[in-house]
C-alpha cells in the first residue's frame, strides 16, 4: 500500500460488497443520494454564509450540475457547496459515522437489504450507493473559504482502500465523478437523467442543471442545422410545502418523504397546512408507517428540518416537537423567525413554543381521526410507535387525556394481533365492574396463561395485556381513566371471590404463619389469594410497588432493588394447601410440611418465570415426593 492509500473500515467494505455484487434493482437511486448529499452541503453553505459571506465566495449561484462524459465514460454530479477538507474526507467517505453500525452489518446480511437497497439511505451511506454503477469513483472536493490549492483528490475502486491526494480546484463544493461500469452506460444519457431527477429530486431546491445540446435549423441555410447548448434545469424546485394541496400528487408528496426521511416505504399519512394567525408557518409532517431502527438510540435526531424564508436551518429542530411525537418527519418553515438562530435561542422562544404546541395537537388529532376513520390502519401504526406515543403520558401531563384516548392495548377479550382502547373497554365493563383490571407481562400467551387471571377468567371480567417495559409506570401515571382507576392484576390485595375471605383466613391462619415464618426471607407477607383458581400459589407485589417485570429492568440497569418485598398468596381451595392444613393440624413440626413450602415458592417463582432458588435441590426434593407419590399409588 503506498503511503497516500488508506484501508476502508470493515463496515464499508461489507457495504461495497453488497453494493457491488447483490444489488442489481432500482440502481438509479445513486442519483437521488448524490444529489440529495450536493443539496445538503449548499443547505450548508448557504447558512454559513449568512455570518460570512466571505464562504460564499463570490456568490456564485447555488446548483448542482450533472456531467456526462461519454468519451471518458464518466458522470460528474457536481455542486458549489461547502466542500470537504481532508480530514472531513476521510472521515466522511471511509467509515460509517452510525452509533448502530453493528445493528446495521446485521442487517445487511438479512435477505431484506438486499431486495430492498432503498433501505441503505436509512443507515446515512448514500455516497456509496455510487459503487452500484461505477467500478470507480473520483471525489474532487474544496472546503469553501479554503486556498485553491488546498482541494482533496479522494478516489477508490472498492477493492477494501482509496487513496487521498492533494489537489487543485478552483471552484468551492465537490465534483463526484463516477466512472461508469459498462453496463451502466445509460446514466451519460440526458433523457435517462432527466428521468430519474424528475421522479426523484423534483423538489430539491436548488436548480439540477446540464448543458443539453440541440440541432436547430441554421437560419442562414434552411437546408442545414446547427447544434447549439444550453444549460437546462431538470428540476422544478418547488418547496413542496409551499405549494397548494391540489397541487400535490401522492406520489409527489411520497417521494418527497422519502427524500427527508430515508425511509423506504410510503408514510402512514401525511399533514400538510398552513397556520395563519399571529404565528404564521407552513408545516408538511407525516407519519411513517414503520419504525426506524435507531428511534431509541441516544444520537437518533428529533424534529422537522426548520426552513426560514426559504433557507433551511436546521434539518433536525427538536424544539418543534415533544419526544413522545419523534417518530413524526418533515419541515416546518416560518418567516417569524430570525435567519440567525441558533439552537440555544431556539429552546425559549416564544415563536416556536407556539408552533411547537400548533404542531404537537395537529399531529394528536390526525392520529385521533386515524383512530375513528381507519381502525385497521391506526391499528398498525400504534403497533410500530405506541410505545414511543405513551411516553407523552409522562412527560407532557397537559396532554395525557388526549394521549390516553389515543391508546390501544390487546386484552383477554381481543383477537390476536387486535387492540383495544380504553373507552372500549370502559363501554364492555360488566355494570358492578368498578376497575380497570390489567396485567403487564412480557408476551400475551404468557400472560394470559399465567395464575393471576384466573379468578378474571372465571368470572368473565376483560383484563388489559400490557407488555411494553414503561406500561407499569405509564399506567401508575395515569392513575384512571374516565374516573376509573387501573387495577393491576399481578399486584395488591384482590377481592373478586365469593366473600369468604375473612372466614378463611380464620380457618387456615395458623398454617399461613407457619409459612411466613419459613419463608421470612424470602416474602412479606403469606395471604389467602383472591385471584386463584387453579393454582396453588402466587406471588403478588405490593399496591405501590414496582411489577417484577420493571424491577428486573432495573436490575438489568445496574441498580440495586430490595428483596423480600413479594407477598406469597395461597389458594384455599387448592387439594394440596387443604392437605397442607390436615398435615398441619395432626403435627405442627411436621418436617415434609416445611418441604412442601419450600416447593410452593419454588413453584411460584416459576410461575413467574423465574428460576428456583437452588435448582438441584428443588428437583431433588421434587423427586423424593414424587417418588413417595409412586410409593403409595
Ligand atoms: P449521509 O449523507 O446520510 O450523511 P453519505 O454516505 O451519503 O451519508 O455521506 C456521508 C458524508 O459525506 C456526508 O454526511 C457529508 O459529510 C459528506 N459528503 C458527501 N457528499 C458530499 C458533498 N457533495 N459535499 C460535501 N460533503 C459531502
Amino acid at each position: 500500500m503506498t503511503a497516500n492509500k488508506h484501508a476502508f473500515k470493515a463496515e464499508v467494505n461489507k457495504i461495497l460488497d453488497l453494493m457491488i455484487h447483490s444489488l442489481y434493482s432500482h440502481k438509479e437511486i445513486f442519483l437521488r443520494e448524490l444529489i440529495s448529499n450536493a443539496s445538503d452541503a449548499i443547505d450548508k453553505a448557504r447558512y454559513e454564509s449568512l455570518t460570512n459571506s466571505a464562504l460564499a465566495e463570490g456568490g456564485e449561484a447555488w446548483k448542482i450540475q450533472l456531467v456526462p462524459d461519454k468519451a471518458a465514460g464518466t458522470l460528474t454530479i457536481r455542486d458549489n457547496g461547502i466542500g470537504m477538507t481532508r480530514d472531513e474526507a476521510v472521515e466522511a467517505l471511509g467509515t460509517i459515522a452510525h452509533s448502530g453500525t453493528k445493528e446495521f452489518m446485521k442487517l445487511l446480511e438479512a435477505r431484506e437489504v438486499k431486495d430492498n437497497p432503498e433501505l441503505i439511505g436509512q443507515f446515512g451511506v448514500g455516497f456509496y450507493s455510487a459503487f452500484m454503477v461505477a467500478d470507480k469513483v473520483s471525489v474532487l472536493t474544496r472546503k469553501a473559504g479554503a486556498a485553491e490549492d488546498q482541494a482533496v483528490l479522494w478516489e477508490s475502486d472498492a477493492d477494501g482502500t482509496y487513496s487521498i491526494d492533494e489537489a487543485t480546484k478552483p471552484a468551492k463544493g465537490t465534483d463526484v465523478v463516477l466512472h461508469l461500469k459498462e453496463d451502466d452506460k445509460n446514466y451519460l444519457e440526458e433523457w435517462e437523467l432527466r428521468k430519474i431527477v424528475k421522479q426523484y429530486s423534483d423538489f430539491i431546491e436548488y436548480p439540477v442543471v446540464m448543458n443539453v445540446t440541440r440541432d436547430k435549423p441554421d437560419p442562414d441555410d434552411k437546408d442545414k442545422t446547427i447544434s447549439e447548448t444550453k444549460e437546462e434545469t431538470f428540476n422544478s424546485q418547488k418547496a413542496i410545502w409551499l405549494k397548494d394541496k391540489s397541487e400535490i400528487t401522492p406520489e409527489e408528496y411520497n417521494e418527497f418523504y422519502k427524500h427527508i426521511s430515508h425511509d423506504f416505504t410510503d408514510p402512514a399519512k401525511v399533514i400538510h397546512y398552513r397556520a395563519e394567525g399571529t404565528t404564521e408557518f407552513s408545516a408538511l409532517l407525516y407519519l411513517p408507517k414503520t419504525r426506524p431502527f435507531d428511534i431509541f438510540y441516544q444520537d437518533y435526531k428529533i424534529g422537522p428540518a426548520l426552513y426560514v424564508r426559504r433557507v433551511q436551518i436546521m434539518d433536525h429542530c427538536e424544539a418543534m416537537l415533544p419526544t413522545y411525537l419523534r417518530f413524526v418527519k418533515g419541515v416546518v418553515e416560518s418567516s417569524d423567525l430570525p435567519l440567525n438562530v441558533s439552537r440555544e435561542i431556539l429552546q425559549d422562544n416564544r415563536t416556536v413554543a407556539v408552533i411547537k404546541k400548533n404542531l404537537t395537537k395537529k399531529v394528536l388529532d390526525t392520529l385521533g381521526e386515524m383512530k375513528k376513520e381507519e381502525p385497521e390502519a391506526y391499528n398498525t401504526f400504534y403497533a410500530e410507535f405506541g410505545r414511543i406515543l405513551k411516553e407523552g403520558i409522562h412527560h407532557d401531563w397537559e396532554r395525557r387525556e388526549a394521549i390516553a384516548d389515543l391508546l390501544l392495548f390487546e386484552s383477554t377479550k381481543t383477537e390476536g394481533g387486535k387492540r383495544t382502547t380504553l373507552a372500549e373497554y370502559v363501554e364492555r365493563m360488566q355494570p358492578d365492574q368498578k376497575e380497570i383490571y390489567y396485567m403487564t407481562g412480557s408476551d400475551r400467551a404468557s400472560a394470559e396463561a399465567s395464575p393471576y387471571l384466573e379468578v378474571f377468567k372465571e368470572k368473565g371480567l376483560e383484563v388489559l395485556i400490557m407488555t411494553d417495559d414503561i406500561d407499569d409506570i405509564i399506567i401508575s401515571g395515569l392513575g384512571s381513566y374516565k374516573e376509573k382507576e387501573f387495577q393491576s392484576a399481578i399486584k395488591g390485595d384482590l377481592d373478586l371471590g365469593d366473600g369468604k375471605k375473612d372466614e378463611k383466613k380464620k380457618e387456615f391462619g395458623d398454617l399461613l404463619e407457619l409459612m411466613k415464618e419459613e419463608l421470612k426471607e424470602q416474602v412479606s407477607d403469606v395471604r389467602i389469594s383472591g385471584r386463584l383458581k387453579d393454582s396453588a400459589v402466587c406471588l403478588v407485589a405490593g399496591e405501590h410497588d414496582l411489577d417484577p417485570k420493571m424491577v428486573k429492568m432495573f436490575q438489568a440497569m445496574g441498580q440495586e432493588m430490595p428483596k423480600g418485598q413479594r407477598i406469597l398468596e395461597v389458594n384455599p381451595d387448592h387439594a394440596l394447601i387443604a392437605r397442607m392444613k390436615e398435615l398441619f393440624a395432626a403435627e405442627k413440626e411436621n418436617a415434609q410440611l416445611k418441604e412442601y413450602v419450600g416447593l410452593l415458592y419454588d413453584q411460584a417463582l416459576l410461575l413467574e418465570g423465574e428460576a428456583p432458588r437452588n435448582p438441584v435441590s428443588f428437583a431433588k426434593v421434587l423427586s423424593k415426593l414424587m417418588a413417595d407419590g409412586v410409593k403409595l399409588g
